[in-house]
């Protein structure tokens, strides 16, 4: 039988089931949450997460951004976590800890109202299927909020309802993802991915005054292309340079290296995994799963 499974709510594990709020949620209501998304993996030495303390970090970053105030500390959040993946005897697993307003009275203002915070911990596979031979993605016609709009390099839920319409779109219209411009009409990122273009030999990545969220996943890939001597340009990048990469990659906890073979139905590159691609997609699952001891250190063992 599978083992009953836990959720970490405001300092207790409560069962799976029962860790619920009402509908009038003010964070349900005006989607003033915040979250994150971490991975662990199953390493010969048990399971690990990746990159535990610059995911709680940017957790309290989010709710800075948007002044809310938590009542666990990054340190306290990350303790969770590691007991959680035990407690519910997961090995490689997706955890989402989610910050949020519990209030139910009606009003828009969050000052001063109560926060909790939950931590889900679950089994999960690879986030698109078909990730290790590509995907299709199509440019969306949501753009992702400028500066003047919202905290964008908050995880935060209401920064998240044009990237559930952009998926959507592109979906609707048989690609796999949605490529979002930022707010001037440079690329941007994907609803849940950052980007990386292939040219020349050189990686191009938006940069992060694109409107994106700084992806820790991102921040692991330009430090794996540089110590393998490649270099990355983070600077705006032109649509039109999509169509024209030599290969296009998605970075991310749930899209890992997602490559891109196509976009608005054009072939990138030949139109298959490209070798740098494949050597960062490579790359990145030794590290995440323990056999580069170089890069231990990113690693949390359970
Ligand atoms: N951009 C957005 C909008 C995201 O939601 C995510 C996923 N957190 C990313 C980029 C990738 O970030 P990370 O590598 O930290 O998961």
């Amino acid at each position: 039988m599978a083992k009953k499974q836990y959720v970490w709510f405001d300092g207790k594990f409560v069962s799976f089931d029962k860790a619920n709020v009402h509908f009038l949620t003010h964070s349900l209501q005006y989607a003033s949450g915040i979250f994150e998304g971490i991975r662990a993996y199953d390493t010969e030495k048990g399971p690990a997460v990746f990159k535990l303390q610059e995911h709680m970090q940017r957790f309290q970053n989010s709710a800075r951004l948007y002044n809310m105030t938590l009542h666990f500390k990054a340190e306290e959040l990350g303790k969770a976590i590691v007991q959680l993946i035990k407690k519910n005897g997961l090995k490689s697993c997706y955890i989402r800890p989610f910050g949020f307003y519990n209030d139910q009275r009606i009003g828009l203002g969050a000052s001063g109202k109560s926060t909790s915070v939950a931590i889900a911990a679950l089994d999960f596979g690879a986030y698109f299927s078909g990730k290790n031979e590509g995907i299709s993605c199509m440019v969306a016609r949501w753009r992702r909020a400028g500066p003047e709009t919202l905290p964008e390099h908050a995880k935060a839920s209401g920064n998240y309802t044009n990237a559930t319409l952009s998926s959507d779109e592109a979906k609707a219209s048989g690609a796999n993802e949605a490529i979002m411009l930022s707010s001037k009409g440079y690329v941007a990122e994907g609803p849940g991915e950052n980007i990386f273009l292939v040219k020349n030999g050189k990686l191009v990545t938006p940069s992060v005054d694109s409107d994106i969220l700084i992806g820790i996943t991102r921040n692991s890939i330009i430090e794996i292309a540089n110590s393998k001597g490649l270099k990355v340009e983070e600077r705006h990048v032109k649509p039109e340079e999509l169509y024209s990469a030599d290969e296009i990659f998605f970075t991310g906890t749930a899209a890992e290296v997602t490559p891109i073979i196509k976009v608005d139905g054009r072939k990138i590159g030949k139109g298959e995994v490209g070798t740098i691609s494949q050597m960062l997609m490579d790359s990145y699952a030794d590290i995440v799963y323990g056999r580069n001891k170089k890069y231990e250190k990113w690693l949390t063992y359970v």
